[in-house]
């Protein structure tokens, strides 16, 4: 007797999980139209421990925490431990490289990035940065170098890139250079508008921007991030046939080098208030798929004690370098079911060029 409600027990969650499956196939293939624009958020360093830390230091829920769809990235690089240089030519390009390496595959060929095949296609495309516009994690959409440490070259390379809106810092790279040439003067004759003022730069509501502003602690520079992202939104929504925009949480990764909590929690929140922006528009919007996601961890971070309703976090730091953990994916919009699961982060490009429509 026992033994057949057993079995009837088992029958029925078996035919209910499986109409379960079916239902959630079929609500998916039916769902899955394309996005007509893409914004990659990449918080450097930012692992699960990170986001955890200002999770339970927000005074309310993170953006992040309304989100479904999730998933993970295996973030090795060559090595075991990935830079910000191979992990964003990952996500940019598709191909696994060495560390260091921007725009390049493992040996040493250029390889097309997601921010060119969509200039190509006709889109408009964007990179806002809270560190240098140049350094690695923005590069790695615009330039095909052997190594990060190339600025100028790197900062030469915008001039082709076909890139309409870039803001972040580093503005030494263009101006001040052993060649002699003022890429300043060149970007303007390629018409851009070029700026060094906050004011100024998300004034602009149309045509190519160059925004160049000083690197700064979150307590100096407020939230330049979000108002940045927000402005070159709104720029390069004016294309029918959409956009790309790469959206960089750069600083996170400062404070897991420097073993800053208070800095990792900081940058993160800021991060997160971005993203809550972001998808405020693309919520309003409907055709846009954004993916949230971190190039590798930073400082092996680990959360030792705390209190989730006071908000206090206390936490220990392993190295000054990064780890090999994965690092939580997450999507919303048009196509955001296809980043569930475990995968390589260099298959995030892969799922990019599908959700496009590109070959
Ligand atoms: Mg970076
Ligand atoms: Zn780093």
């Amino acid at each position: 007797m026992i033994k057949k409600t057993t079995l009837l027990c088992v029958s029925l969650f078996t035919v209910v999980s499986y109409s379960f499956g079916q239902q959630k196939i079929s609500q998916i293939s039916r769902q899955y139209k394309k996005p007509k624009n893409i914004i990659l958020m990449v918080g450097d360093g930012m692992g699960a421990t990170q986001i955890y830390a200002g999770l339970t230091v927000s005074k309310k829920p993170l953006n992040l925490e309304k989100l479904q769809y999730i998933g993970f990235s295996k973030t090795n690089s060559t090595r075991f431990v990935t830079d910000s240089g191979a992990g964003a030519t990952a996500f940019a390009t598709g191909y696994k490289t060495n560390n260091g390496a921007i725009g390049v595959d493992s040996n040493g060929k250029a390889v097309p990035t997601i921010l060119e095949i969509a200039e190509k296609h006709g889109l408009s495309t964007g990179l806002v940065a809270t560190t240098d516009i140049t350094d690695a994690t923005p590069a790695s959409f615009t330039a095909h170098q052997p190594s990060r440490k190339l600025q100028q070259e790197i900062a030469a390379e915008f001039l082709n890139s076909g890139v309409d809106v870039f803001i972040g810092a580093g503005e030494q790279h263009f101006t001040t250079r052993k060649d002699g040439v003022d890429l300043i003067a060149k970007l303007k004759k390629k018409g851009y508008q070029v700026s060094t003022n906050i004011d100024e730069i998300t004034s602009f509501t149309t045509g190519k921007v160059a925004g160049f502003l000083t690197e700064r602690p979150l307590a100096e520079r407020g939230d330049q991030l979000s108002r940045t992202a927000l402005s070159t939104i709104n720029i390069l929504k004016q294309n029918k046939k959409g956009f790309f925009l790469m959206v960089e949480g750069s600083k996170i990764d400062d404070g897991g080098h420097d073993n800053q909590i208070g800095v990792v929690i900081e940058e993160m929140i800021d991060f997160d208030n971005t993203i809550g922006k972001v998808l405020e528009f693309a919520e309003k919007d409907g055709e846009t798929l954004v993916i949230i996601t971190g190039d590798h961890e930073t400082g092996g971070l680990t959360l030792t004690s705390g209190d989730i309703n006071t908000g206090r976090v206390e936490g220990k730091f392993t190295t000054k370098g990064h780890t090999g953990v994965m690092i939580p994916v997450f999507a919303y919009g048009p196509g955001a079911e296809t980043f569930m699961g475990i995968y390589h982060n260099n298959t995030i490009f892969n799922k990019m060029m599908a959700a496009f429509g590109f070959k």
